[in-house]
């Protein structure tokens, strides 16, 4: 279920972290998640009935880095071999 946060909301809100950068919905593996992730550090945070969780305790880093960066490959395909 996509998180439907108005877009004048999303506007003012901004990531705690030092660069206080813009926040997306979703996550950079799930567009639909509940949660906004920094378009700077890449942290996600969640977003919990509703109302986004802006703390640096809550958030998740995603591990890809900032969006726009290919994630890691992911090792558990091992139909290579
Ligand atoms: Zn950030």
């Amino acid at each position: 279920m996509a998180i439907t946060l108005d877009a004048q909301l999303l506007e003012i809100l901004a990531c705690p972290s030092p660069d206080h950068a813009p926040l997306r919905p979703g996550t950079p593996d799930d567009a639909d998640a509940e949660a906004l992730t920094c378009t700077e550090c890449g942290r996600v945070y969640p977003v919990r009935d509703g109302i986004p969780v802006l703390l640096l305790d809550e958030a998740v880093l995603s591990g890809a880095g900032a969006p726009g960066t290919p994630g890691e490959p992911d090792d558990s395909h091992a139909d290579s071999a």
